[in-house]
């Protein structure tokens, strides 16, 4: 028997099989979730669809965070073909590779806006679509952050504003969406190779970082973010909302 045996989930967010999401999802399926998955575009639809097929995913969809009508397309997709949902997994962000080079001061309006957009809102707008389909349910949103929302980490710039204003937005949505019984949270995951975090300059810095300074004096791996993210979905995390867990090997909680 599964933690998540009989559980609809969506995930937003597999651009490949190093991306976190696509750790989470394998997790997930693992105890039991039938799951959805959604695409940003036609080239990574061919990257996303063999790896939903492998766990027998029949919704693969087009969703861009940008266009509110492919929100409302998939959501009229999980409602149809699921008829409810219990789990919806975030891990989605951009913002421009030049706005991840220098100093926050050159962020661009434009640059701030779209990584709030992709970054933030984007929760906002799903988990708006999602709750008429959880409600009543024990169901769970995550989403995944990271230090430099915090902190300020040279060169994550206008991306750890973003992830400010979606810390924030978990908190927000955790309070509107708990009397509906349905809980909100983040991890923030310490740094892993993905397609995303190649944009970051000085990545590679990053890492060698928490190998030196952490308690575990070690990275982190997808698989270990996938595991709190299987205790956030489940209802061993019942009583959990609006925090932010991290899996980090510890870094955050050290001052020098
Ligand atoms: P990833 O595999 O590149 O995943 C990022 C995903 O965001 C991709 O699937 C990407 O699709 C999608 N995306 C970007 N713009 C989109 C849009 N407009 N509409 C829909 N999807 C869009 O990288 P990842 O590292 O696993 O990132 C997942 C999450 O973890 C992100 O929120 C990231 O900030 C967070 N995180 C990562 C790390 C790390 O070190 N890797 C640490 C802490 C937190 P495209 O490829 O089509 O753009």
């Amino acid at each position: 028997m599964g933690l998540l045996d009989g559980r609809k989930g969506i995930i937003f967010g597999v651009a490949n099989e190093k991306s976190i999401a696509w750790a989470i999802a394998q997790k997930l399926h693992k105890e039991g979730a039938e799951l959805a998955f959604t695409y940003a575009g036609e080239a990574l639809e061919k990257r996303v669809r063999p790896l939903a097929d492998s766990l027998g995913a029949k919704l693969i969809l087009p969703c861009d965070v940008t266009k509110d009508d492919q929100i409302q397309a998939v959501f009229d997709q999980i409602r149809s073909a699921f008829g409810h949902l219990d789990i919806l997994v975030h891990a989605i962000a951009y913002a421009n590779k030049e706005d991840l080079k220098t100093d926050f001061l050159s962020t661009s309006r434009d640059g701030f806006r779209l990584a709030q957009d992709v970054s933030a809102y984007s929760l906002t707008a799903l988990a708006r679509h999602a709750a008429p389909l959880m409600e009543g349910r024990p169901a769970s949103i995550l989403t995944l952050t990271y230090y430099g929302a915090e902190k300020v980490v040279p060169r994550y710039n206008v991306m750890g504003v973003a992830k400010a204003a979606l810390e924030a937005s978990v908190r927000y949505l955790a309070a509107d969406l708990g009397p509906k019984g349905i809980r909100v949270n983040a991890i923030s995951a310490g740094p892993i190779r993905t397609l995303a975090s190649a944009g970051i300059s000085g990545f590679l810095d990053m890492l060698h970082h928490v190998e030196v300074k952490a308690p575990l004096r070690r990275n982190i791996s997808a698989e270990e973010v996938a595991g709190t993210a299987l205790y956030l979905a489940s209802d061993l995390a019942s009583g959990v909302t609006g925090e932010v867990i991290y899996v980090d090997a510890g870094y955050h909680i050290m001052g020098m």
